[in-house]
């Protein structure tokens, strides 16, 4: 059975305060017995991570993340993070491949396959994010480039490697714009993300890579997404800055 996933992406928001003090009803609530086999994940800023990751008790369900890394192990690269820095302080996850990384920041194919082997050498498990914009879905040519997405950053990993990513399909035109994806369109994408994930490496990874969807979850629509063969959870912005929304949302499965 594959893990169930409620990954909460809290962007650049909250003081690093905010932040402590929303981490510490995440972590509160998530020790309710009903998500003892869900995985909860906080995905926050860098500044954050040191004084979260202290709170976090040590059960195997409650995860932080980190929202990107810098493809390098160290040097001239003036403002950025790199995996060791982040493995130190004993982040478990790293977004990799955000929708507004690639558009802000123009990460490309290349840069993202590096950052992605950088994260799996220092131990962690990167969230990857694919998911086409709303002309590339309406010409139908959404399949064809999530496949580009993931073919052309992934699938050069072995296959050991590539057991340990979790893929998140977020549509960018259900990114915090309301839209949510129906779950006839969710189930449709994750379910050919599977299936590509079949053609590369085989049934029995397939089957055991977490595919969580993303844009503009909510407590109001988080079951019908979730309850979805191939999605398994969800990767949530806005809706995870509110713990007791979040846990309403993890609590879907
Ligand atoms: C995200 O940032 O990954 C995301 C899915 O945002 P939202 O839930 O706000 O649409």
């Amino acid at each position: 059975m594959r893990k169930k996933i409620a990954a909460g992406n809290w962007k650049m928001n909250t003081t690093p305060e905010e932040g402590l003090k929303l981490a510490s009803q995440v972590i509160h609530m998530a020790q309710d017995e009903s998500l003892s086999d869900t995985t909860i994940i906080m995905s926050v800023p860098f500044t954050h991570i040191e004084s979260i990751k202290k709170i976090i008790p040590p059960t195997k369900n409650i995860l932080i993340a980190a929202q990107n890394c810098h493809k390098e192990v160290s040097g001239a690269y003036t403002g950025e993070i790199s995996a060791p820095m982040l493995q130190y302080l004993g982040v478990d996850c790293v977004v990799l491949g955000h929708s507004e990384r690639r558009e802000y920041y123009k990460e490309s194919y290349a840069e993202l396959e590096t950052k992605t082997r950088i994260v799996l050498k220092h131990q962690m498990t990167p969230i990857f994010c694919c998911g086409e914009k709303l002309a590339k879905r309406q010409e139908n040519a959404h399949f064809d480039l999530v496949k580009e997405q993931l073919s052309s950053s992934l699938f050069e990993l072995n296959v050991i490697e590539f057991a340990k990513l979790v893929i998140a399909y977020e549509p960018v035109w259900a990114i915090g714009t309301g839209v949510t994806a129906s779950s006839e369109e969710a189930q449709e994408m994750h379910h050919f993300i599977r299936d590509i994930i079949t053609k590369k490496y085989g049934d029995s990874i397939a089957k055991k890579i977490p595919i969580l969807y993303g844009g503009s979850v909510k407590p109001e629509n988080a079951q019908s997404l979730f309850s979805c063969p191939d999605v398994d959870g969800g990767l949530i912005g806005g809706a995870s800055l509110d713990a007791e929304g979040f846990i309403d949302i993890a609590k879907s499965f």
